[in-house]
Parts: C-alpha cells; sequence; structure tokens
C-alpha cells in the first residue's frame, strides 16, 4: 500500500502554531496538497484563511473538518476551487445539513468519546465515516458505545478518510500536539479495516514536524 500517498499534512487552527505559518511553510516547502480543518475558526477568521489560501500555491485540498456554521458558498469555495471531496462533521451536526443537500454524498461522520450518540445521527444519509485513530482507541479503551457504532459501521458504510493524531495510552485521550514518536505507536494496533483513503494529519505541530511523524507513521504502517 502507498500510505505516503495517501497521508497529508493538515492545516489546523489550534492556538498552538497558527495556520497563517502553516500556509507559509506549505509555500516554503513547495507543499502544494494540503488538508484544511477550520475547526476554530469563526466565520471572519475563516474568510482570512481563504484569502491566504487563494493567494498561497496550495492547489489540492482533499479533506476538510467543517463546522455547523459553514455556508454552502464555502463547501463550493472548497469543492470547486480545490477538488475537495472529503468533508467531515461531528456527530451533533446533522441537522445542519440541509442546508447543502447536494453535499451530502461528499460528507463523512466523526464520533467523539464521551458514550453518548445524539439521536439525529444517521449515517446511511451521508456518505459514510471519518475515523479519528486516537477517538476510537480512547472510545474502545473506556468501553464508550461509539467503539462499537463504529465497528458495527465499517461493516456496512464506506471509511473516506481519517484523522491520525497522537493517543495517550495513560489517561486515553487523543493528543493533538504530537510531542514524541511513542505517541504514535497505539497505530500499530488498529486494523487495516478503519483506514479509509484519505489520512489527514490532526495536529497543530508545524508542517515541517508532521511531515517527520509522517515518515514515522508510514514505517509503522508498512509493518501491517
Ligand atoms: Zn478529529
Amino acid at each position: 500500500m502507498n500510505w505516503s500517498k495517501k497521508i497529508y499534512p493538515c492545516i489546523t487552527t489550534g492556538p498552538k502554531e497558527s495556520w497563517q505559518n502553516k500556509i507559509w511553510e506549505c509555500d516554503r516547502l513547495g507543499i502544494t496538497s494540503v488538508s484544511v480543518f477550520p475547526t476554530f475558526l469563526k466565520i471572519t477568521e475563516r474568510k482570512k484563511l481563504y484569502k491566504a489560501l487563494e493567494k498561497s500555491n496550495i492547489k489540492y485540498i482533499p479533506h476538510v473538518h467543517i463546522r455547523d456554521d459553514f455556508k454552502k458558498w464555502e463547501m463550493d469555495f472548497f469543492f470547486k476551487k480545490y477538488g475537495t471531496r472529503c468533508f467531515n462533521i461531528h456527530e451533533h451536526s446533522f441537522d445542519d445539513l440541509n442546508k447543502y443537500p447536494e453535499y451530502k454524498k461528499y460528507i463523512y461522520l466523526e464520533y467523539n468519546y464521551n458514550n453518548y450518540i445524539p439521536k439525529m445521527v444517521s449515517v446511511s444519509t451521508i456518505a459514510g465515516l471519518c475515523i479519528d485513530f486516537s477517538h476510537m482507541w480512547a472510545a474502545k479503551n473506556r468501553g464508550a458505545k461509539e467503539f462499537d457504532e463504529i465497528d458495527k459501521n465499517v461493516k456496512e458504510y464506506k471509511v473516506g478518510c481519517n484523522h491520525l493524531n497522537g493517543y495517550s495510552y495513560r489517561y486515553r485521550r487523543d493528543i493533538h500536539f504530537v510531542r514524541n514518536i511513542k505517541q504514535l505507536n497505539y497505530l500499530k494496533e488498529i486494523p487495516k479495516k478503519y483506514f479509509g483513503d484519505i489520512i489527514s494529519l490532526e495536529m497543530q505541530n508545524s508542517i515541517r514536524e508532521q511531515l517527520q511523524y509522517k515518515k514515522y507513521i508510514i514505517k509503522v504502517l508498512s509493518k501491517k
């Protein structure tokens, strides 16, 4: 399997490293394909992000983490300009999708691990699953119901994409700023059936660090 082609660095928007810096890094490092996760940005900030993307050399955005307050024009922006065919949402977002029904077939569901799944969740109305490996591992090791739900759903629905970040065995939780390759070793235990075609590094780390971790991840996954 060509893991290198499936794994994309990601412009995340968390507090640790700015998204502005990540776009700058992409241009400097010659990265033209990158996922974009405006998870933390309200509309005014997102508009700034979109302008910066247009000014950059970024050509292809395989995967976008959308928010409840996303507008249809934002979906159009990614779909038409950057070839995005994978969007992911959280469990509580199903009601918001009626704003753009034509995009439902490109939208994938990401579960958390709080042992509660809202009634509105219905994977059959969208494209399938976006499995966040560390969320899934936390759900499994905490005995949260999301793990059984994912396990049942992978038999029926497509895994379109993944979020890849670190995992803490001690706290049984996700780590979005990876400090050590050991925090990625849980990937060794994850069966292949949970992997989709597009794997986004949902890390707050700089793009440069993401690319270093990517090398290690490829090494780990190649042994599968
Ligand atoms: Zn995630």
